[in-house]
């Protein structure tokens, strides 16, 4: 059937076929153009990875209400407005209604948090020492994975983990709101899974790096939020010598989301101020009396929070290629292509980024990234 076809017979309240319905990525797609010299920029950012998972809590702190919000290791965009749901309910034990609180930090939990809380009818002041794009949420892929390095296997109780669901529930509902805007915050993208030998293999969630603890099977907990994988014959996909399988991706254009949240708190009266404080005593001087502390990695220096352990990251971009619209996930080398707008973006994961702070580009690994996933078209 014709897609004009289709959509005539739908608006006619004609029943359709489920195959007519299947939007299957086209056969041969548009060739992602994988080369090295298309290369125009490479992000690094650390993810705050806590063992026990995020620290949600208020604490009273040199005569300040503290409610702590960090440690959402490489899901913070994913879980933020649950999360942020889960502060608030801190916030609005400890202020006032109408209250200005602080909110220090820019990044993916403190927009979101800020964001919540102005909803929830505060006045809000950030502070933050960078602001987007120089936070390390910049340096973010863009996925929805909720379940992403944010807690390991030893301390994930059932009550901890029917908790992260519930967040993430909460989350994946306010990301909808974010459809269908004219900058694109948020939008949903078909792709494909690969794998050199197959799926039923039991992978853990990442190949095996140095240091890495074992993480939860979380992903099963909301697996109904998206539609199921299906499995694709050889004639089905443009791929060379692997397996795949079509998945359906909920996709954050970070740059996008970023300036959006962040104009949305300026109409909404929030003030930024630049600041850096290096030591918790330094928020005795703030004109808030409750302080949302939402710093990500920087808390492991700030507090000397000792579950906090970084895990480097970086992005690549290739020039944008408006006329790809699916992504490539390759499962067990950890080698993501992602059709952002601001971009055609590539992560990889290096084996030594568990416990690193390394902020330097490494152009080798972005380069090698590129040479991996133009193999796979042949
Ligand atoms: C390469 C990479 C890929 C990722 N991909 C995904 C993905 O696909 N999906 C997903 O959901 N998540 C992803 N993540 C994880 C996600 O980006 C993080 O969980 C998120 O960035 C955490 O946000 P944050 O706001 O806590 O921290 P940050 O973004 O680091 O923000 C911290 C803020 O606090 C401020 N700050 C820190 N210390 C101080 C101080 N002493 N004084 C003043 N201000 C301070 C900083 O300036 C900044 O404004 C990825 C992360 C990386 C690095």
């Amino acid at each position: 059937m014709q897609r004009r076809q289709l959509f005539a017979a739908a608006a006619a309240g004609i029943a359709l076929p489920a195959s007519a319905l299947d939007f299957a990525p086209p056969r041969t797609p548009t060739a992602m153009r994988l080369q090295v010299d298309r290369l125009i920029d490479i992000a690094v950012g650390i993810r705050p990875f806590r063992a026990p998972g995020p620290r949600i809590e208020a604490q009273r702190l040199h005569g300040k209400t503290v409610v702590h919000h960090y440690g959402h290791g490489g899901s913070g965009w994913s879980l933020s407005w649950g999360s942020a749901q889960r502060a608030l309910a801190l916030l609005q034990a400890h202020a006032r209604p109408g209250e200005r609180i602080a909110v220090i930090g820019c990044g993916a939990i403190g927009l979101t948090t800020a964001r919540t809380a102005q909803q929830a009818g505060f006045k809000v002041r950030l502070y933050a020492r960078d602001r987007p794009p120089h936070v390390h949420s910049g340096a973010a892929t863009g996925l929805w994975t909720p379940d992403s390095r944010i807690v390991t296997a030893e301390h994930a109780s059932e009550a901890w983990c029917a908790d992260w669901e519930a967040m993430a529930r909460a989350s994946f509902k306010l990301h909808q709101g974010y459809l269908g805007l004219p900058s694109g915050p948020v939008e949903w993208h078909d792709g494909y899974l690969v794998a050199d030998h197959g799926f039923d293999a039991p992978l853990p969630n990442y190949a095996p790096h140095a240091g890495e603890p074992d993480y939860p099977d979380l992903a099963g907990r909301v697996a109904d939020l998206r539609p199921r994988g299906q499995a694709l014959a050889a004639h089905e996909h443009p791929f060379r010598h692997v397996q795949a399988r079509r998945f359906t991706q909920l996709v954050f254009n970070i740059p996008a989301y970023q300036r959006l949240l962040l104009d949305d708190f300026a109409r909404d009266g929030g003030e930024l101020v630049q600041r850096e404080f290096h030591q918790p005593r330094d928020w005795a001087r703030l004109p808030e009396r409750v302080i949302a502390n939402c710093t990500g990695d920087g808390a492991r220096t700030l507090l000397g929070d000792p579950h906090l352990t970084p895990v480097r990251g970086q992005t690549a971009r290739l020039i944008p290629q408006p006329d790809v619209d699916y992504a490539v996930i390759y499962r067990g080398r950890n080698v993501v292509a992602l059709p952002r707008r601001d971009g055609l973006l590539i992560a990889a994961m290096g084996e030594h980024d568990f416990g690193s702070a390394d902020l330097r580009p490494d152009r080798a690994q972005a380069e090698d990234a590129v040479r991996r996933l133009a193999a796979l078209f042949g």
